[in-house]
């Protein structure tokens, strides 16, 4: 059957019986499908007994819309949910085309999360289509974007949306995403209150031992030349400087932004700029060239080496450290 069409009938069968739906696990849903296709019926008696075996049966499932934010979720969500992402890890969230299965995962879902500040806002219609009457939906970045805008950049580049590369801003994503669950999920309240909490000391954790790693770096080379303007948070929280030949929403390069950077290097004699590994950018590669400077890796989402939350923020700490000290 064409998916879409599926995504469209599972779709209006949400809105029937959303709650319901958003409490089964993904096994039931698609085991179930053929026969509710064929009979505008339910699951049959012996599949719904299998399923109240399952140990897994009152996860709540929850669709975000790029891997970070999943990452957060599954952090303060535990065994009570199960989460997915609209963008793959290691795939550019800015240039994504959405698939007829991401309107499949989206129906079923108790709870959606996007970021805001224009980062997945294309994402949106698809996500308000999709999701069923009854899901709550939160954006990560309320409450942050008018209140902390990017550090002041060289070239001015626009807002920057990446506010999860400051720990603190993440621990704002993890206390709405929280609140998100307890809305959707009021049963188990107490224990996505605890598993928050747990989440948040960790995070506190990570923002201290970055800020030890940053400071093995001289003052005077505090400086993080990317490709896009992703990590003007980062760069605020610990006093660095940031410079990007991109804009936040990894728009075009211009001449003068690529003029202003190479000088930028040059002067502060900067070992390294930092791209992603997986968005190799051949106008960095010529700016660091030109410098003499060489190109390290850096994550502004998840994939390759930045599995998870903490572990990017880990690695990218960790290249700056080892590449510009
Ligand atoms: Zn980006």
């Amino acid at each position: 059957m064409n998916l879409l069409i599926l995504g469209l009938f599972i779709a209006t069968l949400n809105k029937i019986t959303s709650r319901y739906l958003a409490r089964v696990p993904k096994t039931l849903t698609l085991t179930c499908l053929p026969a509710a296709v064929l009979l505008l019926a339910g699951c049959s008696g012996a599949q719904a007994a299998s399923v109240a075996r399952d140990e897994n049966r009152d996860a709540i499932l929850v669709a975000a819309t790029i891997p970070v934010l999943a990452d957060l979720a599954r952090n303060v969500g535990g065994s009570l949910v199960e989460v997915s992402s609209a963008v793959p890890p290691g795939v550019d969230a800015h240039s994504y085309q959405t698939t007829p299965s991401n309107s499949v995962t989206i129906s079923r879902a108790a709870l959606t999360i996007s970021n805001g500040s224009g980062l997945d806002d294309f994402l949106l219609p698809i996500f308000q289509s999709a999701r069923p009457g009854g899901a709550v939906h939160v954006v990560a970045s309320d409450g942050l974007e008018s209140q902390f805008p990017a550090s002041e950049p060289v070239i001015s580049l626009g807002a920057d949306p990446h506010f999860w590369q400051n720990p603190i801003f993440a621990i704002h994503y993890v206390e709405q995403i929280r609140d998100g669950l307890i809305q959707a999920d009021p049963g188990n309240a107490a224990r996505y209150e605890k598993q928050a909490q747990r989440y948040i000391a960790s995070l506190r954790q990570l923002d201290e031992n970055i800020a030890g790693l940053l400071d093995q770096v001289p003052p005077n080379r505090r400086i993080l030349v990317t490709h896009h303007q992703a990590f003007s948070h980062l760069a605020a929280r610990y006093g660095w400087q940031t410079m990007a030949l991109a804009p936040g929403d990894a728009g075009s390069v211009t001449p003068e932004s690529i003029l202003q950077v190479s000088q930028k290097i040059k002067d502060a004699g900067l070992s390294s700029v930092f791209v992603e590994p997986r968005f190799r950018s051949s106008a960095l590669d010529q700016v660091a060239r030109d410098a003499r400077a060489k190109v390290s890796a850096i994550y502004a989402g998840l994939g390759g080496e930045a599995t998870t939350y903490v572990e990017m923020m880990q690695f990218n700490a960790r290249s700056l450290a080892d590449n510009l000290r």
